[in-house]
């Protein structure tokens, strides 16, 4: 009997431990989560919510196929004017971020260098490396992310690029965007030695380097200022948000489970599932446009007020990306543009922003 007794006690004193380690687990949970926001709570800013348009404005190429020096065609930049007269309605200056196949090509730079000289866009620089000269590297999914090349030949690529759209438009690029979002180690030296003033090549809240890529979990996901040696290079990072009831967690949750396998995919998908956490990329690449309205909503309530929206120049041709394949597609893709820009602009009261308007504002 008194063993029996004993063992009781042992058995509720065993349990109330438990309960108590499971309580501060909790606590340890819900502060750390608390701490994490507070400490990530978006840059406070007065202003309207504000959008930049970038364009990554290049050649068609088969996605699922390897990278290829051969893949130049640039037919897509004759149906830009269907996406220029939807910012013309709305005041937008895009910025078209250009790379080698479409700056060598005289009528494809021209129909964007005409739109420049009337003030109606920006030309920038996009940087295809496996494209773009001097072709010394071996062409793969390594070698495709710039940053990963030599200091001296992701410089040359960038320099003779950037000289190229010079000579063909009179002005000198000063804004860059890296192909794949393959900034690297040395990319921002680079810019300030070529005098680039914005770059917008982050991606919020993504990591690329299971394929080679960089990693760019951690970053700010509002505008920030990079300093090279004294000089500041403003960052414009491409927007991917949140929507769900734990959106405002996001940045802390996403990232433990993006790309997981096993039960931690599980959750994502639950997460995903019930609502509660989704992420969601600004474009209207394979992203419905009731999609991208709730999660800008989302975002400027808990505080971000910059938005980068963006898609590839090939998506205005039919079958120039994996998103556009047929006439519908098309009509859809600009659709959603369209009434973007004007939820963005008319019915939030949001304002359009160039990425050089947004240097000269934060400077
Ligand atoms: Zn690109």
């Amino acid at each position: 009997m008194y063993i029996y007794i004993q063992g009781k006690i042992l058995f509720s004193v065993i349990k109330c431990l438990l309960y108590l380690f499971i309580v501060i687990i909790l606590i340890i949970c819900i502060w750390s989560v608390f701490l994490f926001s507070k400490k990530n709570k978006a840059h406070c800013f007065r202003s309207k919510p504000l959008l930049t348009v970038v364009i990554d404005t290049e050649e068609e190429f088969n996605w699922s196929e390897d990278f290829n020096r051969k893949s130049r065609s640039v037919h897509n930049i004759s149906s830009q004017h269907l996406a220029q007269n939807i910012f013309k309605k709305y005041g937008i200056v895009p910025t078209y971020c250009v790379d080698y196949p479409v700056v060598e090509n005289d009528e494809a730079i021209g129909v964007l260098k005409d739109w420049a000289d009337k003030g109606e866009c920006l030309i920038g620089t996009h940087l295809h490396p496996w494209v773009s000269p001097p072709y010394v590297e071996e062409v793969n999914r390594y070698n495709s992310y710039a940053g990963n090349l030599p200091y001296d030949i992701e410089k040359e690529k960038i320099e003779t690029l950037t000289n190229a759209i010079e000579e063909k438009t009179g002005q000198r690029p000063k804004i860059f965007k890296a192909g794949r979002y393959g900034a690297g180690p040395n990319t921002a030296r680079i810019l300030k030695e070529l005098d680039y003033k914005v770059d917008v090549s982050v991606i919020a809240d993504t990591n690329f380097s299971h394929d080679h890529g960089p990693n760019f979990i951690g970053l700010p996901t509002q505008p920030y200022w990079f300093d090279v040696d004294g000089v500041k290079i403003l960052e414009l990072p491409n927007s991917r948000g949140y929507d769900g009831l734990l959106a405002r967690w996001g940045r802390f949750l996403y990232p433990k489970i993006a790309g997981a396998t096993g039960f931690r995919a599980f959750v994502a998908g639950g997460l995903a599932n019930t609502r509660l956490l989704e992420r969601i990329p600004l474009t209207s690449e394979g992203i419905h446009i009731k999609d991208i309205t709730r999660m800008v909503r989302k975002m400027i309530h808990i505080g971000q007020y910059h938005f980068n929206y963006s898609y590839h120049s090939s998506s205005l041709l039919i079958g120039g990306t994996p998103y556009v394949t047929n006439t519908k597609e098309l009509e859809i893709f600009l659709q959603d543009m369209d009434q973007f820009y004007d939820f963005f602009i008319n019915e939030i009261g949001g304002e359009h922003k160039t990425p050089l308007d947004m240097y000269d504002m934060l400077a």
